[in-house]
Parts: C-alpha cells; structure tokens; sequence
C-alpha cells in the first residue's frame, strides 16, 4: 500500500510518496512561492536502479491547482506514474484540530464542516490545509483521504496546563486554551525513542525539543503528552526563527499606544519581525552562528536568549514530569547543531543532565545518544512525513477491519 502525504500551506505545497507499512519514501516533490514569479518546483525520487535522482524548476505557478499539475506533469517526464494514481490514500496535514479531533480521520463532508469551524482558531495555517483537501477530494475522488491534526497528539493534556488564567468564556465561549502544535514532530521522537530504547512508550518519562524554524517543546509522561509551550496559536513558548515565544502580553498594550500600531502590525511583529531575526537580524541558525564566531555581539547575544528559553522549559518540564529519562532534540537546530545542545545542556548536572563531548559533536544521522550522566540526551531526525503516513495507515487499516 501507497500513501501519498500533502502538506499544503499558504504558500507551498508538499508531496511525498510512502511504501507502507515501513514507510519507506518514494518520492519527494516540493513547490514553494505559489502565486510568485520564481515559484520552484523540486523533485526527488529513486530510479528502477535505485539510485538517487533530481530535478528542480522554476517558472511562475499561478496556484495550488496549477502546483499538483506540475508535480504531475515532473513525474511524467521523468517516466514515473503520477504519485496521485500510484496512491492507494491521501494523507493531509492539518494544523489546528480544535476540541474536534484528538486523531487521524478519514475525511467526509462532518469533518470538512469540523475543520472548516477551526479556521478562526489558526487564520494562518488551517484555511491553506483545507485547500488542499478540497482540490485533492475533487480531482482524486476514488481515494480515501485522511486527516491528520498537528494538535492531536496534545489532546491529552490535563486542564491545568491547557487552561489560562483568563476570564472563564474566553475559554467557554471563544476556545480559548492551549492546543499545542509541532504534534506530529513530537510523536515521531516517541516513536522513534521507543524503537531506539526497545521499550514500550508507557515505560519513560522524556521531554521533545522540536528546534526548527518554528521551535517547541513537550513533556511527555509514559507516552501522552502533559504539557507543551506552543498554546492558542504557534506563536508561545520558544524563541524561534521569526516569532518570539514568551512575552509579557502588555507589551502588546505599551506598543499599540506608544507607536500605535493596529492589531494586524502586531501581529505581523511577533510572528514574523520577532525571535532571533528580531534580535539580530537574521533567522537562520547557522548564519547566527558563523557572525557570532567572527564576533558580532547581537548574534551572541540571540543565540543565549534563544538557548536560555529552552533550558527554562526543560528545568519546568523536568519539575512537571517529576523524573526525566529521555532529553531528545530533533528538527534542522535541535538535529545538527552541537553548540545549540551544549548550550542547552550546560550546567544541568543537578537534573542528570550532561553531555558527552565527543558524542555530541559527531555528526551521524540515524538516532544517538549523546549523554555521560543518568537522563539520555537523543538527537532525534525529524519525520513528520513519516509519521503523518503512520498514523493515516493506522486509521484506515482499522475503519477498514472493523
Ligand atoms: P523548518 O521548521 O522550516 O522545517 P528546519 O527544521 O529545517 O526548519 O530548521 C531550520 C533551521 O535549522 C535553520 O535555522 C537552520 O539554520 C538550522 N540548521 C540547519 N542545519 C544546521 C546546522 N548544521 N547547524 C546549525 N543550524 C542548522
């Protein structure tokens, strides 16, 4: 069986191909920049030798319609079967579930109406998803599609970490809560710790670190979720790329009536003038870290705050989980930068937590260990993809069975 994994955002669309049920990848298509004149198509596959193969385009492609006819019109040319007619379910990756959904469902008309209701909740990420499920339901209709939900893996937390302290209809009557998100990140690293320790995820206690552009962190105890720092929207928690986490809500009142700006410049300010671009100018990573070493002060300083945030929340989550066994870093920081962990992990002795050098700068890319002291610090490889096609194949092999 074949499924085919859509990640449609507003202005990308993303496409992968999986042999189940190991989830072996088939092919990788990517156009980004929808709408602009240098959208990119990229595509990669395995040839019948199996060797590794690509292509890149770039031409306008005007929409998210005109970006699945050029994936298709890619693989022609490249001799393969279009993934769509290869593809035995369509799997789409939805970031806001709301209270509806706490799993993968296979998608009818009620959770086109359930999703639909959540767009006010995430205005900037659910109406691109739903988008795509729409174009796909119409142009592959034979398929069975599926729905799975960034939040649901954080369905599990218990009211006092998913309620503020906020007038009780806030919470009653506009929804507002902590919903958590980064969740198919999040159950990829349980998954994969499980597999690594061969134990079962009920037998430890592990605290996620997702650092990418976006960045969030999960308390995990025996293998539900019981706090995240993500909350209403992605914007909580970790200093990341281009949003800045943890804010005094009141500078939000002190900015609008010092330099009065409206709700959208607002919004536009901490979403995506904030986090480490807005310290120093940039929000790659690796670039802060090349100015940092040729001595610029505001890189230096970025990366302290952006590693101080997170080392607060593994010293709260440690104080939430009671005991930690399991510290593990995934996505393009979290996965490949030695420094981020050191930093992260320093002086964190009192808690078990230390690292070995020597590991920690090694630069393997399947699962490791990296730690010298009592709590185990993994380096996770992100596999949201993966972990999408995993869970879809779940929810239709057992509406199917049953
Ligand atoms: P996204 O959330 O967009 O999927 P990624 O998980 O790919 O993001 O992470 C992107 C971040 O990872 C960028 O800040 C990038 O600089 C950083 N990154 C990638 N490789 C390295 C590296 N070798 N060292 C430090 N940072 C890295």
């Amino acid at each position: 069986m074949k499924i085919l994994v859509i990640n449609s955002g507003s202005s990308s669309l993303k496409y992968q191909l999986r042999q189940m049920p190991e989830a072996r990848v088939l092919l990788n298509a990517a156009v980004e920049r929808i709408g602009l004149e240098d959208s990119r198509l990229t595509l990669q596959w395995r040839d019948a030798a199996g060797d590794s193969r690509h292509r890149t385009r770039e031409a306008p492609v005007a929409d998210h319609r005109a970006a699945l006819a050029q994936v298709d019109a890619a693989l022609r040319e490249a001799g393969m079967e279009p993934a769509v007619d290869a593809a035995d379910i369509i799997a789409h990756r939805v970031v806001h579930g709301g209270e509806s959904f706490q799993g993968p469902v296979l998608i009818d008309d009620q959770v086109m109406a359930a999703i639909r209701a959540t767009c006010r909740l995430a205005p900037l990420h659910n109406p691109a998803n739903l988008a795509g499920i729409e174009l796909c339901r119409e142009a592959f209709a034979r398929v069975p599609q599926v729905a799975v939900f960034d939040t649901a893996f954080h369905y599990s937390l218990p009211p006092q970490a998913y309620r503020y302290a906020v007038p009780a209809d806030w919470f009653h009557q506009h929804g507002v809560r902590r919903y958590g998100f980064h969740g198919m990140s999040h159950a990829s690293v349980l998954r994969q710790t499980a597999a690594y320790l061969n134990r079962p995820p009920a037998s430890f206690n592990l605290i996620s670190l997702h650092l990418g552009n976006g960045a969030s962190a999960a308390a995990i105890r025996a293998g539900r979720c019981v706090d995240t720092s993500m909350g209403l929207t992605p914007l909580e928690g970790l200093v990341m790329g281009t949003r800045s986490g943890d804010i005094d809500p009141a500078i939000l009142f002190h900015m609008a009536r010092e330099a009065d700006l409206e709700l959208p410049q607002l919004e536009a300010a901490l979403n995506r003038q904030s986090g480490l671009k807005g310290l120093c100018g940039s929000n790659d990573v690796r670039e802060i870290q090349r100015s940092a070493t040729t001595g610029d002060a505001a890189a230096r300083l970025a990366l302290e705050i952006y590693c101080y945030r997170i080392k607060k929340y593994v010293g709260a989550y440690t104080a939430v989980l009671g005991k930690v066994d399991v510290l593990a870093f995934t996505a393009g920081v979290g996965e490949n930068s030695a420094s981020v962990r050191a930093q992260v992990c320093g002086s964190l002795e009192s808690l078990g937590i230390v690292l070995d050098q020597k590991k920690n700068d090694s630069d393997a890319t399947d699962v490791r260990e990296i730690q010298s002291a009592r709590v185990k610090i993994l380096v996770v490889p992100a596999d949201e993809a993966g972990e999408i096609a995993r869970q879809a194949f779940a929810c239709v092999s057992a509406t199917t069975t049953v």
